[in-house]
């Protein structure tokens, strides 16, 4: 692994080209590391608790403005912000490759993916529609109407440091919210180049977009909380640990605001008998060793039918051994680094803890080269195990593929669903019976289940999220815009008489 990419001076080049005023990260408290080299690249200021409840006041006087602009107008400011998006896919792509480690072809999605969702917000911002509903009363319109919401408390993971920011901006902004950011302290850089994004959009769109509509609170997990108690956050979308969950629910439910929590996953495949077993190498090689297995909807437990055990899992040893691990900057290999050193070490201990389980591992030794002590690559590991127990049933974030056997179809659905988390999973098969049953309500019990095709790489269009300790939120398309707004019942009187619903009569 070559290191003649200078990732700071990269960096830097690539903050003044997004728009990123130089004083916003260098000289402050906060260091944000590149997992590629495991250099310092930007010194950013964090904010306090009061700079955070000030910056949190502010957006609310915004929301005040901005929830009286016109949906179709407030899509024209998302509109905007996808056309800018576009102009800075190839930079801020690059930048997501140097601040999460992502391949280059994962950091260009990622923008990718935020150009989709803003493109439909856009089309949400003329069709935010309520019902008309029958009502038992002549002379009586009972409707519905969704009226924007109030400020949107931001929190997010480093593994997507700018998607999911945007899958809850764009929809915020079109629902008639303003938004307030606290961005992952171990991708803070990538956080100010989506202001600076936004900011070009928002010159462009004119002056009913009032000031402070978003902000980034650069901080750590104490501004999150300082966030999430503030009253005038009326929702919070949380992304990250099940552990930060846990901390932030019930804060949030003490004060009766809404959140939308999208947690830790520990997603499954089952490949049949009947499966296509070249497509299911290629989804199950992607799903588990992509983005380092650093994705919430990582494969992470697989089930094979032991009819096909002995010609599937062979050559996905081999797939192991062969795959390109590197530096995503420079090289055009498929897995880059885990994030820091505390990642390699969880994954050492899962390891550990799998043998002990009776495992038999192939790979996840630490690939160093040209004296890179920093940087924490590693091979991906395949582990073979003899049943379900001990690391399998958790979340380790780390490339670590868990391969068990099974033999009968319905004990391998309970099998599946025998985790905590329930976000992501995928049958491979051809037969219409097992396909089926697995999306059915006896099937899998997760938010996301997928036929023959892998457990990430969700589109923007379906709703995201999952069950269970994945916490239960949903976000991005179909309907999940209805979190960021609020709804009202209302029923109008054009008779000239009072009567009472139910019958009840009242007369003075
Ligand atoms: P993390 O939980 O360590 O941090 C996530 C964010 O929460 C950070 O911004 C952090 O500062 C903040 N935070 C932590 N504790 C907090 C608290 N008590 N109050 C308020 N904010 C707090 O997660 P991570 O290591 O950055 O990301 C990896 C995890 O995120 C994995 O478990 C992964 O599965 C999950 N994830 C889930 C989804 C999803 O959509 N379900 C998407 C991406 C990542």
């Amino acid at each position: 692994m070559s290191n003649s990419v200078d990732v700071k001076q990269e960096t830097a080049a690539l903050l003044d080209k997004l728009g990123v005023a130089r004083d916003a990260w260098t000289g402050g408290d906060m260091v944000s590391y590149s997992p590629v080299s495991g250099e310092a690249i930007g010194q950013l200021k964090s904010v306090s608790a009061a700079d955070t409840n000030a910056a949190i006041d502010a957006a609310h006087e915004a929301f005040q403005a901005w929830r009286l602009v016109p949906a179709p107008r407030r899509g024209e400011l998302v509109r905007l912000l996808g056309e800018e998006l576009r102009a800075a896919k190839a930079d801020l792509g690059r930048l997501v490759s140097i601040e999460a480690g992502k391949i280059t072809s994962e950091g260009l999605g990622e923008v990718q993916e935020m150009i989709d969702i803003c493109d439909f917000a856009v089309g949400l911002s003329r069709q935010l529609y309520g019902l008309t509903i029958a009502t038992e009363r002549p002379g009586h319109r009972m409707m519905e109407t969704w009226h924007p919401l109030g400020v949107v408390g931001i929190i997010s993971a480093f593994n997507f440091p700018v998607a999911v920011w945007s899958w809850n901006a764009a929809l915020a902004l079109v629902a008639g919210d303003s938004i307030v950011w606290k961005p992952s302290e171990k991708t803070p850089l990538t956080a100010l180049a989506c202001q600076a994004i936004l900011d070009k959009a928002l010159a462009r769109f004119g002056s009913d977009a009032p000031a402070n509509l978003s902000t980034v609170l650069i901080g750590d997990r104490f501004i999150g909380e300082a966030m999430v108690d503030h009253p005038k956050v009326a929702l919070v979308s949380a992304t990250g640990s099940t552990r930060m969950g846990r901390e932030v629910g019930p804060r949030l439910a003490k004060r009766f605001a809404r959140a939308i929590l999208e947690l830790g996953g520990n997603n499954a495949g089952i490949v049949c008998p009947s499966a296509d077993l070249d497509m299911a190498l290629r989804a199950i090689a992607f799903g588990a060793m992509g983005t380092a297995g650093q994705r919430c909807t990582t494969l992470r437990r697989l089930f094979v039918h032991d009819s096909v055990y002995d010609q599937l899992v062979p050559r996905l040893k081999k797939a192991y051994e062969s795959v390109s691990v590197g530096n995503p900057l420079e090289t055009s290999a498929l897995v880059g680094p885990l994030v820091d050193k505390a990642a390699f070490d969880g994954m050492q201990a899962a390891l550990a803890a799998a043998k002990v389980e009776g495992g038999t591992v192939t790979g996840g030794a630490r690939v160093v080269e040209a004296g890179k002590d920093t940087a924490f690559y590693v091979k991906p590991a395949l582990v073979e195990m003899p049943k379900q127990a001990g690391p399998v049933l958790e979340e380790t974030f780390a490339p670590i593929l868990y391969v068990m056997k099974y033999s009968d179809f319905d004990a391998v659905l309970e099998e599946h669903n025998a985790v905590a988390a329930g976000l992501s999973s995928s049958i491979f098969t051809l037969n219409v019976q097992e396909a089926e049953r697995f999306l059915a309500a006896d099937g899998s019990d997760c938010g996301i289940a997928n036929v023959n095709i892998g457990t990430s790489g969700a589109e923007i269009g379906g709703a995201f999220g999952g069950e269970k300790e994945t916490g239960g939120g949903r976000e991005s398309g179909s309907d999940a815009w209805k979190a960021y707004m609020r709804r009202a019942t209302n029923t109008v009187n054009y008779s000239k008489a009072l009567p009472l619903a139910q019958g009840v009569s009242f007369d003075i």
